[in-house]
């Protein structure tokens, strides 16, 4: 495979980019080899500056859930360019978007935009220590709410990846009302509480994980955070940035029946413009400026261009129940094609799915939350990830991602991918 050009390219970089990239995983350093420098994607391939194709299985790590460059999303895109690209002042197209999530997402009645997944999950816990007057909050280990400085402790995703679960920079003033529980452990909660009661403002958490590798609540455990957090009056906040609008309509919230008092949602919300929400009870929300007192603000929010894509994407999605139905199916077939192979071979690795997102642990232990993940053996992903990539597959490139399947994804594709599979995982195992 010649990827000279992306070697160039990751060479100049270096000199004037932080490592060469403007998000840690993207490095490629915990799988070994060089980034690729992507120039183009289009339904379910990326392209590379040497002019490679790759089937996608991370889909911009999650918002491309129709595949790359979509002609709707596109003509959406063209047609509010026309109008111009940023006005600063509100717009019709976000009141019609507010009004969609709103009727998509159980748990929200008012919402604001903002301009990624971090800001929304850095906004809901200002948002709810305002409203409830508290400073601690929970935080799952493992659990990736972005880059926020509260959220940077045991954190998931890159910062696992890169073996920096705790950054420097962050004030032990800042750690200080961060409290870490395991996840899937109500007893652990329930002695957090006890331990801190009426200190806490919120417990934050991805209900599915998939930044430590997709993990999967055991039976009754939301349902438990949602009792304990209304016996003490903790706001519960699910950050549905990769999962909403992906597992369900509504989200995890929808497909499991537990409605949190506030939501964090990004990615998809924006069809791949950089866009994330926050929002929730109208009681809550009305704590934020200028309804309230709580301040937060955009330059960018709510840019015409990015609420545009974002309109088109959640329309269709709620229009078009089948896209989940085939989301799922697409996440069966492939993941009872690989399961097969590893049987076949003898290998009884771990697989974790949940409709359109899975991961592939190197290991055979039982995954559940951030101590087991850990068991999953890095070196031997790495491998794997590099022979998929040079069959033409392109996964995350970390074990402690999950992937994201587009309805892009075709039959003939998945075949593709399994076979790549198999020989993949027989030349890692020679
Ligand atoms: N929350 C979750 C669950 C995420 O997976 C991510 C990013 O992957 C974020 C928050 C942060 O979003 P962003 O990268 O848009 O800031």
């Amino acid at each position: 495979m010649n990827i000279s050009e992306s070697k160039r390219l990751f060479n100049e970089a270096q000199n004037f980019i932080p490592g060469g990239v403007n998000s840690p995983v993207r490095a490629f350093k915990a799988v070994g080899g060089n980034p690729l420098f992507i120039k183009k994607a289009n339904g379910a391939y990326l392209y590379d500056e040497d002019g490679n194709q790759y089937i996608e299985l991370i889909n911009s790590w999650g918002p491309m859930i129709l595949g790359h460059n979509h002609p709707m999303i596109r003509e959406a895109v063209i047609k509010a360019m026309e109008e111009g690209t940023s006005f600063g002042a509100p717009t019709a197209k976000e009141v019609e978007i507010a009004e969609l999530i709103v009727s998509m997402v159980p748990s929200v009645e008012k919402v604001r935009m903002v301009n990624s997944g971090t800001e929304a999950t850095m906004s809901a816990i200002r948002v709810a220590r305002g409203y409830t007057g508290r400073d601690k909050f929970i935080k799952m280990e493992g659990h990736y709410h972005g880059h926020g400085d509260s959220f940077l402790i045991a954190a998931g995703s890159g910062a696992m990846t890169m073996g920096d679960p705790d950054s420097p920079g962050v004030t032990k003033g800042t750690a200080k009302d961060t409290l870490l529980a395991p996840y899937n452990n109500l007893e652990a909660i329930e002695k957090l509480v006890e331990a801190n009661r009426g200190e806490i403002a919120a417990l934050i958490l991805e209900p599915v994980p998939g930044n430590m590798g997709l993990c999967l609540p055991n039976e009754g455990y939301l349902q438990g955070l949602r009792d304990i957090c209304t016996r003490e009056g903790i706001v519960l906040i699910f950050d549905e940035v990769m999962t909403g609008f992906r597992l369900a309509k509504g989200g995890a919230q929808e497909l499991f029946g537990v409605t949190p008092d506030m939501t964090t949602l990004g990615k998809i919300i924006g069809g791949g413009m950089p866009v994330g929400a926050y929002g929730g009870k109208k009681e809550i929300m009305e704590f934020v400026s200028p309804s309230g007192p709580v301040y937060q603000a955009g330059t960018l929010s709510g840019n015409p261009i990015a609420m545009a894509a974002g309109l088109t994407m959640l329309n269709h999605l709620n229009s078009h129940p089948e896209v989940y139905t085939r989301l799922n199916e697409i996440g069966q077939k492939l993941t009872d094609g690989i399961g097969k192979v590893n049987q076949e071979l003898g290998l009884d690795y771990t697989i974790n799915l949940l409709g359109s997102m899975y991961s592939l642990f190197f290991t055979n232990e039982e995954i559940h939350d951030f101590e087991t993940a850990k068991k999953a053996n890095t070196g031997m992903f790495g491998k794997y990830f590099q022979a998929m990539l040079h069959r033409g597959v392109y996964l995350a490139p970390s074990q402690f991602e999950s992937l994201f399947l587009s309805t892009a994804l075709t039959d003939e594709l998945i075949e593709t991918i399994v076979t790549a599979h198999k020989s993949s995982i027989q030349e890692i195992h020679k």
